[in-house]
């Protein structure tokens, strides 16, 4: 079942999702070279809950962690561990809050130190994938018009587009549904209509589509060991423009203060 939110709904799962950004924001600063993925797991798990929030993927369906921190050729929910971060290193951070009830979900990719030219380019095409996305996400069209936008932008780069993982619907629960998958055809899938909330996160490969599941039971890589990047926001569809209910502003404001670029 898709449902639609009101109004009331759709300000708590801003709430969430904006803790979300803050969050992501509080990890940038920390963000380095020697630093493990569990120490930023930490700061995070601290960040939401003296912010109100509960860690959303914490203990979701066992996983140990607050945040999914993905390097390299993993694509998604890599387990935060004792894996200190290399110059060179590409991160995904991805994280979840659930406050009053509702639920917010957002990714974002960082460099770590001096990163190859070919891969800032991944993650800056990723990133303007999600955004390829979201400028389709109006009432009126069709959830495929949203994947169909990820995947000709990525594909475009001759990049390949992750098809076991895909978006979805958030509010009461993590997920929902509608599943929002990276790639389709414009014009197909339900109907997008206002009031419908969903994450869009395009999980791409700077070479081929295919991934593998690691031993831990969790951790998706790239089956051509090649980097992958993600990106995430939660948004609600409305008429005319979707309206972004997590938010980069505070993450891209501490990477220019620390000098970070992804060009
Ligand atoms: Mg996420
Ligand atoms: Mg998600």
């Amino acid at each position: 079942m898709i449902y639609l939110k009101t109004n009331e709904e759709i300000e708590l799962i801003r709430q969430s999702s904006l803790l979300v950004g803050k969050t992501l924001a509080a990890v940038a600063r920390e963000i380095s070279e020697g630093v493990s993925t569990l120490a930023l797991d930490k700061i995070a798990e601290d960040f939401i809950r003296s912010h109100g929030g509960v860690p959303a993927f914490k203990g979701y369906r066992g996983f140990p962690g607050t945040l999914c921190v993905s390097v390299n050729a993993q694509v998604v929910h890599g387990i935060p561990g004792k894996y200190e971060l290399k110059a060179g290193d590409i991160i995904s951070v991805d994280c979840g809050v659930k406050m009053n009830g509702y639920y917010g979900d957002s990714a974002f990719t960082f460099p770590i130190g001096e990163v190859k030219k070919e891969t800032l380019q991944l993650l800056r095409v990723t990133k303007e994938s999600l955004y390829c996305g979201i400028e389709k996400a109006v009432a009126g069209g069709r959830l495929g018009d949203i994947s169909e936008a990820v995947q000709s932008h990525a594909e475009k780069h001759g990049y390949g587009v992750v098809r076991e993982l895909v978006g979805h619907g958030v509010g009461k629960h993590l997920h929902e549904e509608p599943e929002v998958p990276n790639y389709g055809r414009k014009g197909s899938g339900p109907k997008l209509s206002e009031g419908l909330v969903i994450a869009i996160e395009p999980m791409i490969n700077m070479g081929k589509k295919n991934i593998k599941q690691e031993k831990d039971g969790w951790t998706i890589t790239t089956a051509d060991g090649l980097p992958s990047a993600h990106f995430e926001h939660t948004i609600v569809v409305k008429a005319g423009k979707a309206d972004i209910l997590s938010s980069f502003e505070e993450i891209e404001q501490v990477l220019k203060e620390r000098k970070i670029e992804i060009i």
